[in-house]
């Protein structure tokens, strides 16, 4: 059969999208290559139609026990001999599979790492007639993407032990350092690497200031009643109370994460597919393999860790091209969060290095004042030359003004203060309030006490934030956030050097225009 063919016989479909053509070119014609495709985008096609027009069987590296299943699923149900091969199965199960790769009734075989570098089962495995390697979520192969799995690294052996079989890496996410890592990694550096666009034009891109958010959601989801959407929360009791506050307010909303045994997982995911359920609160656990075309918006509660985490989850709303919406919540707070967890965890010095750098692109994101459309293609080493028109700052661009004399303000009273208040016991002192721990410090003697009382709380706070983003001045990543001077503090303080910043807006004009639209 010809792999046009074979693309109407068991998926239904008359035409291949942009590049699916060719990537199934390359690998028929024995060539490793690597395909970067967002999510939706129909990446399993590339390499599920080789395996249906070559003679033998495919193998199909995945790192999620759930993705397997529900892609096996898929294909049977198409009319396509598939199994999957995990810990999951009884040995009789995993016999009877075994029989199926040997006698050649199977095409496609997805196995996870860990089974197949388990008990030499690459010997069995090289006995078969193997006709093509697919690794899934390639990324998870490189300390350098977002997803690192140690499991992954053994996959180098597979080159080895199949060095004519072509291998296809696929991935969602992957700049441009860490595709070179993963083909590295994968003992395929010369391989031909195909990228289609990542721009999703169809979803618009808004940040608000992370305040009174579960508010903020009521409204924005009140204005949308008859579309599913899916906020990502940071940890597992987050949303949990995010969803019970939903439902409190009337909003058909469920939780779902990790913690949750298998079945209520499969009925709230099956609920929500079937529009039962309007809102998933969720952690990153949720949507991978989830295929719902007709997610309308994608919230998150907070910073995501990384850009391409941020971009696959905003990647599941509107699929199918029609309009659809995203909206980050983002506070200097969430930083600070994400900073302390990068810190905590587990990892090698090396990999929190990465995992910092990671952060602060997506901070970047977070505070753009250019195109956000534009911050993320270049992300993903897209060029782009025009502003998107479909984000908040193409929208409503941010207007600059002269503000050396409030930076001077606030510079000089954290000096005063001798470096020892953080932003909040910084905009009291400015402000003048009369607080108790203004009075336990005595900060109401300084100089400064007061000297900005010309501007309210936010007004302060949104200009903190923006000289801290632009380095005018540090914070400490200790436990008490002090705010720090640093030389830059010092040219400003000394009338050396001018500072612009973007004019504050209340919160309530930001917000208002959630309601234009
Ligand atoms: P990915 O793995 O890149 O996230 P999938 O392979 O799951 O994406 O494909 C996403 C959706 O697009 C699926 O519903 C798939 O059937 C559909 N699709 C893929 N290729 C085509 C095509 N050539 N024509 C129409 N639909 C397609
Ligand atoms: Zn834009």
């Amino acid at each position: 059969m010809t792999k046009e063919e074979v693309l109407k016989k068991y998926f239904g479909y008359d035409s291949f999208r942009p590049l699916q053509a060719e990537i199934i070119e390359t690998i028929i014609a024995q060539k490793d290559c690597m395909v970067l495709m967002p999510t939706g985008g129909g990446k399993s096609i590339c390499f599920q139609v080789p395996a249906m027009v070559m003679p033998g069987i495919t193998l199909v590296i995945s790192p999620l026990i759930a993705l397997m299943q529900d892609q096996v699923q898929a294909l049977k149900s198409n009319g396509i001999p598939a199994a999957f091969l995990n810990s999951t199965l009884s040995t009789i199960e995993q016999r009877t599979i075994e029989e199926d790769c040997k006698n050649g009734s199977l095409k496609l075989l997805y196995i996870s790492p860990e089974k197949l570098f388990s008990n030499n089962y690459l010997g069995f495995i090289k006995t078969l007639n193997v006709n093509q390697i697919a690794i899934d979520e390639s990324h998870c192969v490189s300390t350098w993407g977002h997803d690192f799995r140690p499991e992954y690294i053994q996959l180098k052996a597979l080159k080895d032990t199949f060095p004519n079989v072509p291998m296809v890496a696929l991935t969602a996410t992957a700049d441009r350092v860490t595709r070179k890592d993963i083909l590295n990694q994968l003992g395929i550096p010369e391989a031909l690497i195909f990228i289609s666009s990542f721009d999703r034009p169809n979803l618009n891109l808004r940040v608000l200031p992370g305040r009174n958010r579960l508010k903020v959601i009521h409204e924005f989801i009140a204005k949308r009643t008859n579309q599913s959407g899916i906020i990502y929360c940071l940890s597992r009791k987050n949303t949990e109370d995010v969803a019970e506050g939903l439902r409190k307010l009337g909003i058909r909303a469920m939780h779902y994460h990790a913690g949750l045994d298998a079945q209520t997982r499969a009925e709230v995911q099956d609920a929500y597919i079937k529009d039962e359920i309007q809102v998933i609160v969720a952690t990153i656990a949720f949507g991978m393999g989830i295929d719902k075309s007709n997610v309308r918006f994608v919230i998150h509660y907070s910073l995501p860790s990384n850009v391409e985490s941020f971009y696959q989850e905003i990647g599941r709303a509107g699929r199918d091209g029609m309009k659809s919406d995203t909206l980050l919540f983002y506070s200097f707070g969430d930083i600070i969060t994400r900073k302390e967890m990068i810190q905590k965890s587990e990892l090698p010095d090396e990999m929190k290095e990465v995992q910092l750098a990671k952060l602060e692109r997506m901070k970047q994101y977070a505070e753009s004042e250019i195109c956000r459309r534009r911050v993320l293609m270049s992300y993903f080493n897209e060029e782009t030359n025009n502003d998107c028109g479909n984000c908040d700052v193409c929208q409503n661009p941010p207007q600059r003004f002269d503000a050396t004399i409030f930076a001077q303000k606030a510079l000089s009273a954290i000096a005063r203060a001798e470096q020892k208040a953080a932003m909040g016991m910084l905009i009291d002192i400015l402000r003048g309030s009369q607080n108790r721990s203004i009075y336990e410090k005595g900060f109401q003697n300084l100089k400064t006490f007061g000297v900005g009382k010309e501007l309210k709380y936010e007004e302060w706070a949104e200009y903190i934030t923006q000289m801290l983003n632009s380095g005018i001045v540090d914070i400490a990543y200790d436990e008490h956030h002090y705010l720090k001077l640093n030389p830059v503090s010092w040219q400003v303080l000394k009338n050396e050097r001018k500072v612009e910043l973007v004019r504050f807006e209340p919160y309530d004009v930001k917000k208002a225009r959630l309601d234009e639209d």
